[in-house]
Formats: C-alpha cells, structure tokens, sequence
C-alpha cells in the first residue's frame, strides 16, 4: 500500500519534512528545524528537521537493531534481490517527481536530474543481480586434515554522508552495494541538498524493506554528521565531499576504527593533443567544466591544450562559453543553473579575483549576469582562464564551479609531468587520434578514471573512485562490493585427533 506519495514542487509552497527512523516519520528530538533554498529564487522552499546526537543515536540503534536481530539479517542474497528490484521499479515511476525536487534544492539542470533518476534503477538491478554471488572461496589447506573456505559477510551499520550536487546518485554509489552485501544503512544528505533523499525514503516503505534497513537524518556536517560518524555502533563510513572534510572524517572515524571509504575532490586535467578532432574536444571541454555549472568531483578544471592548436581552441571554447543559455533549471532549453548556494556563489567569485591577480588572462564570463530572470538567483557566467600557469591557485585549488584554466603544453613528457603535478587524482580526459599516444597517457596519469575523446562518462558496472587526496576505495562495479564486505576465514579440523597445544599451526 502506497504511505507517502512523492508529490513534484509547487510554486510558493514551503515543504515540511520529517526523518525516516526505524522504520517511522520522525522529527528531530529537540523539535529543531532548519531551511532549505531554492538557488534559482533564492527563497525557503523546504523545512527539515535538524537531527541532535539523541537522534543520531535512535538512527543507529534502528540499523543495528535491524542488521543484529531484524528479519533483513536473516535475509538470503536472492530475498534481498528482490526487494531490491522493487525498489529499482518505484524509483522509475517516481524518477521525474524526484527529479524535479532534486533541481529544486540544488538548482541543477531538470533535464540532467531527470536523466540521473532514470539511469538510477540501472544500479539497483546490478546490486541485486550481485546480491546471491557474493561469496567466498575455498582454501586448498597447506596443512593435513583441514577443509579451509572464507565466508563474505555484511560489514554492519554503515553511516552514508553525501554532498550536495548529486546526492541520490551519490547516496545510490553506496547504498546499492551496501544493500546488495546485507548492511543497514544511516544517510546523512548534505545541508544544502537534504528533501531529496528524504523523499526518495518513502519507496523503502513501499517496496517493503524491513524497518530500520534505510535510515536518514538530515543536519549540519559539523554535528549530525560528526555525531554520525564517531557513533561506535557504525562499522563503517561512507563518505563523499571535500577533501578537507575527509581528513577529518577518517580521524574520527579512526577512534572507534570504523573502515572508511572516501570519495573527495579534484582537480582534474583535461588534455588536447594538437592531432585531435577539436569539435568533439571543444564539446567534451564544455561537457567537463560547463555541465552542471562546473560543480562536479570530476570538473575537467585544468584544460592542457598543445601549443599549435591553443589559440584556435581557447577562441572556440570562449565563443561557445558566451551562447551558454543561463537560466531556470526546471526549463528544457537552459544550458546552465545557478551555482546551488550563496557561499559557494561567493567562493567562485573569490577565485576569478584571484585568477586575476595571479596574472591569468580572463577570455570568458567572470561576472554575474544581469538579465532580469537571473538577477535573484546565484547565477555566474561561464569562465575561462587562458594563459594560465600549473602553479597559480587556480590550477591547484578545487573551485568546484563554471571556471576553466586553461594551460598550454609543447610535449608529452612535460605535459604529463604537470598534469600529475597535483594533490587530487580522481580523473583525466585526452583528446587526440593517435592510439599509442593515447593509451600511453591514460597509463602515465595517476588518476583513477580516464576517459579517451570522451568525459563524464560514468556506470553502475565500472569502478569509480581517486588516486591520492581524491579518495580512498572504489565505487560501482563488483569492485564495491568489498567495501561494503569482512571476509571470514573457517578453519574446520578433519582428522578428530588432539594435537600439541604448544606449537602454532
Ligand atoms: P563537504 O565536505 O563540505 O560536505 C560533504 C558532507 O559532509 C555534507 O553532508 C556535510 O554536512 C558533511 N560534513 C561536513 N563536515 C563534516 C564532519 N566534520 N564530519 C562529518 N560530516 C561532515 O563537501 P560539499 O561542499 O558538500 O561537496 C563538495 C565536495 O565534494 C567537493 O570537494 C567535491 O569534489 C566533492 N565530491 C566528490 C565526489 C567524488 O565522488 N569523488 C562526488 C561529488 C562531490
């Protein structure tokens, strides 16, 4: 039976919502709430309860309760499936209404979130394809009289902390494998971001998981999120954010050494050799800087174009940049939505003035818009940096906004020199024709995905996750599961004889 419909936004309304706990609709303990902005009207749309450590701890104790003694414990691989492929349905059915909240809350294009919910059942069928083949293996045994096999078990309660861009797809990097190895799961969506997950919650009822198998809290990073993650009933933390946020979580997780994956930020270099086909190159540079507004992990931010086709390149991207359609993120024909809040607004700001004061060359956007439509909300032009130098801020620091800099190289051994000169290795692009070339490239990057005359490209089936302070762990593929599993080894004597008490072995 249908509990909570999933209902698209309507102009002027104010949303209230509450957390799902254990199976119920609750809110916070303290009775605090807090906002949540439309970064296109730039006014409340939303309220959400502020979840204290009473309520961090309730959500805890629901998904222990329910890996330690609920039904789903006891659950087989192929039941788990199942609720998993009903799970997959509803979020089909429901994918456009999501959808149009998830742009609401964090002013993404409708037509890339639409695109994000329809692809999302595709990760909940893999997870649940993988469900009854998680296994171990046997051991043949060094040792006489011994049968020796590993069991992989659910690592337990795992505390999911997402960002604010994509946070289902996001949250659905962790909880499909999660989910598919036989966790419990605590979500703490991003402050900015929260009515999303919130709703999406509602078809964990629907499909019929047991109670306190989905958990989410919503609040601030410094306290629920804190609170969540020194939480020692959580075996295990899912993280994904800034890298700076990572830090810190892995040292409070490392308290109560709860198993962490991180997935941070980047800097990603995107690389134009002079023999590639620069109308496919021109669309890939805008597909990694433009798309999204910029505000993506992988953000193809450091642009390394060879010295002969620079000019003509960095005149094209700069054309394209100025017909770059701004405007409301619900409407099909924008191209680009506002940035998703003030402060982050504020932060891009903050770096083309420091683009300019390093010396870069600004040849697109830079400044805020000033048509009458876009004059509320948090918009900001497209911008590109040419003559830009590895060293300067602009090349090093994650911006995490519209702004590209773009650096020239003369050959292959300089240019990989500077593109693995970098804290971040989460991605690269490369863009030419020559085959060799290529895979020589994509070996020599320290990046953990690259992406040969394409970028932004992304699946369900394949492994996704950083290099160096981009992260630690994988997402997707069968690779995740791993990191959602304890590997148990059973050591089971055949013999029935005694042996010495005093010696190993
Ligand atoms: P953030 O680190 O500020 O916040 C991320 C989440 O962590 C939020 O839910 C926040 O409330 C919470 N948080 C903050 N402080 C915390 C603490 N001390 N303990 C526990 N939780 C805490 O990041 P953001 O601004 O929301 O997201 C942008 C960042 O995320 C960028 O750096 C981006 O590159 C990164 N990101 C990475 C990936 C990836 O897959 N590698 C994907 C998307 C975004």
């Amino acid at each position: 039976m249908r509990t909570q419909q999933i209902e698209s936004p309507k102009a002027g309304e104010v949303r209230k919502y509450k957390m799902l706990v254990g199976g119920e609709w609750v809110d916070s303990l303290s009775g605090k709430v807090f906002e949540s902005i439309n970064p296109y009207t730039g006014k409340v749309w939303a309220t959400v309860p502020e979840a204290g450590e009473e309520d961090v701890d309730r959500a805890v104790r629901a998904a222990r309760e329910a890996f330690d003694t609920g039904p789903w414990g006891k659950m087989t691989g192929t039941e788990r499936a199942r609720l998993m492929r009903r799970l997959a349905e509803l979020i089909d059915e429901n994918a456009e209404r999501i959808a149009e909240v998830e742009s609401t809350d964090n002013g993404k294009l409708l037509r890339e979130m639409r695109g994000q919910l329809k692809g999302l059942p595709e990760w909940y069928y893999y997870f649940a394809g993988a469900a009854d083949k998680i296994q171990g293996e046997t051991i043949p045994s060094d040792k006489p009289n011994f049968f020796v096999y590993t069991r992989r078990e659910p690592i337990g309660v795992v505390g999911a902390i997402l960002p604010w861009n994509s946070p289902l797809l996001l949250l659905t990097f962790k909880l499909a494998p999660a989910l598919a190895a036989g966790c419990t799961i605590v979500a703490k969506p991003a402050e900015q971001t929260p009515a999303s997950t919130l709703e999406f919650a509602k078809l964990f009822e629907e499909a019929g998981f047991p109670p306190g198998v989905f958990n989410v809290i919503s609040g601030y990073g410094q306290s629920t999120g804190r609170d969540l993650v020194r939480h020692p009933a959580v075996d295990k933390v899912a993280f994904t954010g800034s890298t700076e946020t990572g830090i810190s979580v892995m040292k409070d997780a490392a308290d109560h050494l709860a198993k962490v994956s991180l997935e941070l930020g980047g800097k990603s270099p995107n690389i134009v050799f002079d023999d590639a086909d620069l109308e496919a190159t021109n669309n890939g540079v805008v597909a990694g800087i433009f798309a999204a507004t910029g505000q993506t992990c992988i953000a193809g931010s450091r642009l390394f174009v060879q010295e002969r086709s620079h000019d003509v390149l960095v005149e094209k991207l700069s054309g394209r940049a100025k017909t770059i359609k701004l405007g409301n993120p619900l409407e099909t024909q924008t191209e680009m939505g506002p940035v998703a809040f003030k402060e982050q607004l504020e932060k891009v700001q903050s770096y083309i003035q420091i683009g300019q004061e390093e010396g870069a060359e600004l040849v697109a956007g830079g400044k805020r818009p000033q048509a009458a439509d876009l004059r509320d909300g948090y918009f900001i032009e497209p911008t590109i940096f040419a003559q830009v130098n590895n060293d300067m801020r602009i090349a090093r620091e994650e911006i995490f906004g519209p702004v590209l800099s773009v650096i020239p190289f003369r050959d292959e051994e300089a240019l990989i020199r500077q593109a693995n000169d970098t804290r971040y290795g989460l991605a690269a692009g490369i863009w030419t024709r020559d085959i060799q070339k290529a895979h020589r490239v994509a070996h020599a990057l320290r990046a953990g995905t690259v992406w040969i005359n394409s970028y932004r490209t992304l699946s369900f089936n394949t492994p996704f996750g950083g290099y160096k302070m981009s992260g630690l762990g994988r997402e997707n593929g069968l690779e995740s599961i791993k990191e959602y599993t304890e590997v148990k080894s059973v050591w089971v004597e055949l013999s029935g004889q005694s042996r010495d008490p005093f010696q190993l072995g």
